[in-house]
């Protein structure tokens, strides 16, 4: 048998999930029961309800064939409390719960950061305290946010970021942030990368400016349990989308297998400007690609666009974490 490593998993199932959501209980303009019911009804199975600094676990809202993940956005503002001018700048922090039963009544009262903006020390402290509450913490759109490479190279502890954001590209074309993912990959980070809406609905879900279904991140799970949805996003077992799919991603001996949807690009980046690239501008395009590695890449990621320009990634994979080692394989 070849040598193969999956870097997304040959078991389980895809589930598609918007991880980012704001109802009622925020400044969004469904009820958790409408915002459920509206990504239910577009094939979704896994929403997180991240309203504004309120935690909320709405175990209620679950199903066989719907989980809704506990969570909640915090931030930490430059200059005012509620962002009031334009120009302040500010850390977004989606935090999801793995552990929901654990310390649930501390959750509730509430555990917003302090206003510390640019105090890495603290800012990392706790995003350590939050993973130790059982928090994956996620570092959410750094463009729209105003920010810098000052701003964000100093974070550690996040287990993703935000790569796109539906909402934010409504707002200015701010949704889009490959460039900050790889910095981050450059200085070392171990963090997966996750699409998501930001929804907050204030334009009917037909209208050109909704901010919903753009931007979605499939999760490779065992079944559709809190457990098992959790634990593959801590492993990086998704990728994310605007539109094109991802469907097996794996190496085989020294080749970087990628299948996918019909695309014109299937890219290959690393940590310099080398890059691997395959591309057919035709009517079909392009659903598979395989790319011999040398080794000497220290991260691999996948970034495919399809005809529509719209974008979907992988996961990043240092080749040393997944066990790929020049000249043994
Ligand atoms: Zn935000
Ligand atoms: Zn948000």
């Amino acid at each position: 048998m070849r040598n193969r490593i999956n870097l997304l998993p040959l078991e389980g199932k895809f589930y598609k999930a918007n991880l980012h959501s704001h109802t009622t209980i925020s400044d969004g303009r469904l009820t958790p029961e409408q915002d459920k019911e509206a990504y239910k009804s577009r094939g979704y199975e896994i929403l997180a309800i991240t309203d504004h600094r309120i935690y909320g676990n709405h175990e209620a809202l679950n199903e066989e064939n719907f989980l809704v993940i506990p969570a909640v956005e915090v931030d930490i503002n430059q200059v005012s409390a509620e962002r009031l001018c334009p120009e302040d700048k500010t850390y977004h922090i989606n935090l999801y719960d793995t552990r929901p039963d654990f310390k649930a009544e501390e959750k509730k009262k509430g555990i917003c950061p302090e206003r510390r903006y640019g105090d890495f020390e603290y800012i990392n402290s706790y995003i350590q305290e939050m993973k130790d509450m059982g928090f994956l913490a996620c570092y959410n759109h750094p463009y729209w946010s105003m920010q810098s490479y000052e701003d964000y190279s100093g974070l550690k502890g996040f287990f993703a970021m935000e790569i796109y954001n539906h909402g934010c590209e409504h707002d200015g074309l701010y949704g889009y942030n490959p460039q900050v993912y790889d910095e981050m990959l450059r200085l070392g980070n171990r963090m997966w990368c996750v699409a998501t809406d930001d929804n907050h609905n204030c334009f009917l879900l037909d209208d050109p400016l909704s901010d919903s279904f753009g931007g979605f991140t499939m999760i490779k799970a065992k079944e559709l349990t809190l457990d098992a949805v959790m634990q593959a996003l801590a492993k990086g077992e998704f990728y994310c989308s605007m539109g094109p799919e991802i469907h097996e991603l794996y190496i085989e001996e020294d080749e970087l297998v990628v299948k996918t949807s019909p695309v014109q690009k299937i890219y290959v980046k690393m940590d310099s400007t080398r890059c691997y690239r395959k591309v057919d501008l035709s009517e079909e395009g392009l659903t598979e690609a395989r790319f011999k590695l040398d080794g000497n890449e220290k991260y691999i990621r996948v970034e495919i666009k399809d005809k529509d320009g719209k974008f979907a990634n992988s996961n990043a994979y240092f080749l040393e974490d997944i066990g790929y080692e020049k000249g043994e394989n």
